[in-house]
């Protein structure tokens, strides 16, 4: 009986952890929907988990949150509260899952953001629903952890990319979009690419195989605090645009930014402090080495 189970083994994580823990039982919406109460009950009954990893979530870019708020709220409530309540019921020893730091608050005193700093001012409005749904989170594994005694615990990603991201314009994120418009232009030979916003915003970005790999070392040692989980990058989104178009060897086009659409978040960069001290051997892969990486394979991946 495998004793691990992994929701959201179809996503961008999930994918990435199914290949350095693949002997785990990855689940996606095919086999069971995790908003519905008979689905997850089902899914324990038939198996004796004794470590659950949810990734399982409603994840997408700034304007499918801005568009579909009610699905990133309430998809986001069911599954996670179901998952915690039938995990804790099923006597899992360990759950571990994962909440992302755009849902600190929108202003903070001091950057970079501590884990602390989590419920001290409200998340920016463009994740109003989504952030209040992943904060619930941690409100329920704290109450679990205090009424229960039990050792479960979360951790915040920055931004992640990777070759099993969402590409598009729309449901997408930052990275993997904006290697999609470079190998449209080069293959429309246009020699610019637009991007929303006026290009000052600050991001972490982290590639998805590392987020991977400290999830498999905070399972095989036991960890149980929250923690950050970022790069030392920090760049804004016109030097990771220009860094994109180093990596894709197309340094000679132009960008240009759309002011009319939202910025989102002005700055967002969270503190790595205790993920150094827990993982001080742990080295991520820089931003333009991964975007070349995932631009090699996309490209490959398109042209077959
Ligand atoms: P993703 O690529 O969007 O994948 C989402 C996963 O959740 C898929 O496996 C999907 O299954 C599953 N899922 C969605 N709705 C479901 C439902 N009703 N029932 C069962 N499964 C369902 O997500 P990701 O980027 O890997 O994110 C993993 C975790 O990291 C999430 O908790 C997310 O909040 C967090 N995070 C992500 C980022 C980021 O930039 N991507 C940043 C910080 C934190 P199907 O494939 O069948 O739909």
């Amino acid at each position: 009986m495998n004793k691990i189970l992994v929701t959201g083994g179809s996503g961008l994580v999930g994918r990435y952890l199914k290949q350095i823990m693949p002997n785990a039982y990855y689940i996606s919406s095919n086999d069971y929907d995790l908003t519905r109460e008979h689905e997850v009950e089902s899914l324990f009954k038939k198996n004796g988990f004794k470590i659950v990893i949810h990734l399982a979530a409603r994840v997408g870019g700034i304007h499918h949150n801005i568009k579909e708020p009610v699905k990133y709220f309430e998809e986001n409530i069911l599954m996670n509260t179901l998952m915690l309540k039938y995990s804790h019921k099923n006597r899992v020893k360990h759950f571990l899952t994962l909440l992302s730091s755009c849902i600190y608050p929108d202003k903070v005193k001091k950057f970079p953001i501590k884990e602390k700093n989590l419920f001290e001012g409200a998340p920016h409005e463009s994740l109003f629903s989504y952030s209040y749904a992943k904060r619930s989170m941690a409100v329920q594994i704290d109450a679990y952890n205090k009424k229960f005694k039990t050792n479960y615990n979360y951790i915040i990603p920055c931004n992640l990319y990777g070759e099993f991201d969402k590409f598009g314009d729309i449901e997408g994120h930052f990275v993997g979009a904006l290697i999609e418009k470079i190998i449209e232009a080069k293959k429309n030979n246009k020699n610019y690419i637009s991007l929303f916003g006026d290009g000052t915003p600050k991001r972490q970005f982290m590639h998805a195989k590392d987020l991977a790999k400290i999830i498999k070392l905070t399972i095989d040692n036991k960890i149980t605090e929250n923690f950050n989980v970022a790069t030392n990058e920090n760049y804004s989104v016109a030097k990771i645009a220009q860094l994109a178009l180093k990596a894709c060897n197309f340094k000679d086009a132009k960008i240009f930014f759309d002011k009319r659409m939202p910025n989102g978040q002005m700055r967002k960069d969270i503190d790595i402090s205790k993920l150094k001290k827990l993982f001080p051997k742990f080295k991520a892969i820089k931003l333009i080495d991964g975007i070349k990486q995932v631009y090699t394979n996309r490209n490959k991946s398109k042209n077959v």
